[in-house]
């Protein structure tokens, strides 16, 4: 199956309007999107803001695709600068079939491969957002606040980052609840693995990737594994693409004005990648 990967768009119409061109000349049979692809939208109304670019801009966007290339498939997975309520949103649409929404916790079947999806990241330095989680247990605590989706009062609180993080699970919990898949099956995850050539910033001289996504991906053994969030990786270490315990692990990075993609066939994913960008 030929798919098409990126990521990271944050709602720059230069972006769509590059892929729009892609998939129109490449016509793949599955584009997945991986995650903080919207406006970040206003804290103090992230319904009337990100929430309404979902449905008249995002959506509107994946309808057309759909006239354009019947024979195309669209997934997505959020990321951490995306609202739960946006998630709501989206979960609509991926019961009227307009596009899927990957997740962890069920699995998605198309055309023989079996897909997982998952938005979280570790804490970030700016402020505390609904997708993000402490990677692993014992982990110290972000010294920034925040503010999240109340989901019972459908409402934007703010939150101390002990409020947030303490309640949630961690990554390498919920990771490890994950549904395990048979056959052949590709996990789409918006942080990178820890230590690799994915997850480099140009003014750190360590690695901000997950550890729980580093162990999960090489013990559950993905066909491949298909990350964002670290937008300047790999223009910092030079590539896009790393192994993880043997699995193939891609972070096409994303700039505003010049399309960070791949393109694939899930039948031979090594031989066949191509970067829009990198050779
Ligand atoms: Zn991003």
């Amino acid at each position: 199956m030929r798919i098409c990967f990126t990521s990271d768009f944050h709602g720059s119409e230069s972006l769509y309007q590059q892929l729009d061109e892609l998939l129109r000349r490449e016509r793949p049979e599955l584009v997945i999107l991986g995650g903080d692809m919207f406006p970040d939208g206003d804290p103090d109304d992230p319904t009337g803001t990100q929430g309404r670019y979902v449905q008249e801009a995002f959506i509107q966007r994946i309808e057309a695709w759909r006239d354009a290339l019947p024979t195309t498939a669209f997934a997505c997975i959020l990321g951490n600068h995306d609202w739960r309520c946006t998630q709501h949103a989206l979960h609509t649409y991926h019961e009227q079939g307009v596009l899927t929404l990957l997740d962890h916790r069920w699995i998605w079947a198309f055309r023989g491969v079996s897909f997982l999806g998952y938005p979280c990241t570790p804490p970030t330095p700016y402020f505390v957002k609904d997708f993000e989680r402490l990677d692993r247990p014992g982990d110290a605590l972000p010294e920034t606040g925040g503010s999240t989706w109340d989901t019972r009062h459908l409402r934007v609180q703010k939150v101390s980052p002990h409020e947030h993080y303490a309640v949630r699970p961690t990554m390498e919990e919920e990771l490890r609840k994950a549904v395990r898949p048979y056959g052949a099956w590709i996990f789409v995850c918006h942080c990178p693995p820890i230590a690799s050539v994915l997850d480099r910033l140009p003014h750190l001289d360590f690695p901000v990737g997950s550890n729980a996504v580093r162990d999960f991906v090489a013990q559950r053994k993905p066909l491949l594994a298909l990350h964002g969030h670290i937008h300047e990786s790999p223009q910092v270490t030079g590539a896009y693409r790393d192994s993880i315990d043997g699995v193939l692990s891609i972070n096409p990075g994303q700039v505003p004005d010049r399309l960070h993609a791949v393109l694939l066939d899930t039948d031979r994913p090594a031989e066949t990648l191509r970067h829009t960008v990198y050779a």
